[in-house]
């Protein structure tokens, strides 16, 4: 059933009951009132034949005569019951007296008595008292009124009762039907936008609506709210589709590079007659350098992969200090030349993730030695600025070109004084989603000829849920080993 029958239904139904309710208590009160003051008129007629003048039970002159009013019928008793005089207008009928009304009445337990008695003719009304000469009850008077005026005027106001109810509920029921459909008529529409617009997803469009900022109109203003956000979900979505699908196609193309290169190699050791020995060796050389590099690849993606599924770093304080000097170390494993500790705050705590930062700092520190001649010089230092505190790595090396500055942090971007070098591409990518997850912020100012200076920033201090502080470890040990 549609709420806008509903809403009709509820409306003409409460309003045929509170109608009901009224009719029945009018028609009540009414019929109440209107007996009660013919009561009262014949008790008063009643009287008044007993004070004209000397009333003898056997004198009684209506309609015309001068001791009763027409229209009522008037009989008088003795004490047995036995009726003596009737007025001419009762004919032969003789007005009732229950058993009950005569005892009440000669006992002297009541003055008057009250019967209301079925006649051919309808209702009839009988007020019978005593009458009282020098003292004595001598006999009864008995004054009656036909009801069939007072029943005609009730059932006319039955019958009106009923019949305006019935035309009321029934109007009410067409009105209300009306209203309804002029009041949910924006729902349709937003009905009818909202399934167009799931239909075409098209989260562009808005639902129109023109109406005050009523109930429907916080709906729509929520609704339009929504599907902005939507659009931008969508579109966020569509972005990361995008970019996913490059970065596959990059995948797979820096991965059939070393592929092919191994293939060319592993043919010209297979060839017929066989290389020189020396030949052979440097071959073999260059294959444990590609399955080398294509490792670090393998490794270097799943590190971005998982970066990409959602990091949860495992928050603790970490001096940087001494994360510092364990970093340069490292780096210097691989790539044995000096690195200038230049002082800074060194007891400087930042809350990180002990193992993601390191991970940062050895590819900022590789690469500041990867592209910085013998002759240059490689610098780290710890800094605390405004409420952060971080690592600065500077280097005298070749620089970077402002043409393509903002786009050294893109997966597999390197640029042209790398191409010939051990990178990926990766390793800038993989810093900036670690240090993204920290909260913290890398950036970078560079030179071309002069040299490159990458700092990275982390809150001094931050509120951090204890559901976050999870899972970073699976990651870590995905990447530890870089590069
Ligand atoms: P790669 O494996 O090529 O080093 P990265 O993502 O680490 O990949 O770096 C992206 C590019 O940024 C590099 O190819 C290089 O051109 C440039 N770059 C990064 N660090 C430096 C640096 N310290 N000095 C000069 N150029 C740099």
């Amino acid at each position: 059933m549609s709420i806008r029958l509903r809403l009709t239904l509820l409306y003409s139904g409460i309003l045929a009951c509170t109608l009901v309710v009224f009719s029945v208590v009018l028609y009540v009160l009414v019929g109440r009132f209107t007996l009660h003051w013919q009561e009262q008129a014949l008790a008063e007629e009643a009287a008044q034949i007993l004070t004209q003048g000397e009333f003898r039970l056997t004198v009684i002159r209506t309609p015309q005569g001068k001791v009763a009013i027409p229209q009522t019928f008037v009989q008088t008793r003795d004490l047995s019951g036995q009726i003596v005089s009737r007025s001419i207008n009762l004919g032969s009928y003789e007005l009732p007296l229950s058993d009950k009304g005569l005892a009440a009445l000669t006992s002297g337990q009541a003055n008057g008595w009250l019967e209301i008695v079925r006649t051919d003719n309808g209702r009839l009304l009988i007020y019978s008292r005593t009458v009282v000469a020098n003292g004595q009850t001598v006999g009864i008077l008995q004054v009656a009124r036909s009801l069939a005026d007072l029943d005609r005027t009730l059932t006319t106001l039955r019958q009106y009762l009923v019949v305006g109810t019935i035309v009321s509920t029934i109007t009410a029921f067409f009105v209300g039907w009306v209203l309804a459909g002029a009041s949910l008529r924006p729902i349709n529409r937003i009905t009818q936008t909202a399934r167009e617009i799931g239909q075409a997803r098209d989260f562009s469009r808005r639902v129109e609506y023109e109406g005050p900022n009523d109930e429907i109109g916080a709906l729509v203003t929520t609704l339009n709210e929504m599907l902005t956000e939507l659009q931008a979900a969508y579109q966020q979505v569509e972005h990361a589709l995008v970019a996913q699908r490059r970065f596959v196609a990059d995948a797979s193309h820096e991965l059939r590079t070393p592929l092919t290169t191994l293939r060319g190699n592993v043919e010209l050791l297979q060839r017929e007659p066989p290389l020189p020995p020396e030949e052979q060796r440097a071959i073999l050389q260059d294959v444990t350098v590609e399955i080398d590099r294509m490792i670090r690849l393998v490794r270097e993606l799943l590190t971005l992969a998982r970066a990409d599924a959602g990091l949860r770093p495992r928050w603790e304080p970490v001096q940087l200090g001494p994360l510092l000097e364990d970093a340069v170390r490292q780096a210097q494993l691989l790539r044995p030349r000096p690195i200038v500790r230049a002082l800074g705050t060194r007891d400087a705590v930042v809350l990180a993730d002990r193992d993601l930062l390191r991970q940062v700092l050895l590819i900022l520190l590789d690469n500041a030695l990867k592209y910085t001649p013998e002759d240059g010089t490689v610098e780290a230092q710890v800094v605390v600025e405004n409420g952060c505190a971080g690592i600065v790595v500077r280097d005298t090396g070749v620089g970077i070109d402002p043409a393509i500055l903002p786009h050294i942090f893109d997966r597999f971007f390197r640029g042209d004084a790398a191409r010939r070098g051990d990178g990926t591409g990766l390793g800038l990518a993989i810093a900036k989603s670690l240090v993204e997850a920290m909260r913290g912020e890398i950036r970078v100012a560079s030179k071309p000829g002069e040299g490159s200076t990458f700092t990275v920033l982390l809150p001094l201090e931050t509120s951090v849920g204890d559901g976050e502080r999870g899972d970073a470890h699976r990651l870590v040990a995905a990447h530890r080993t870089l590069p």
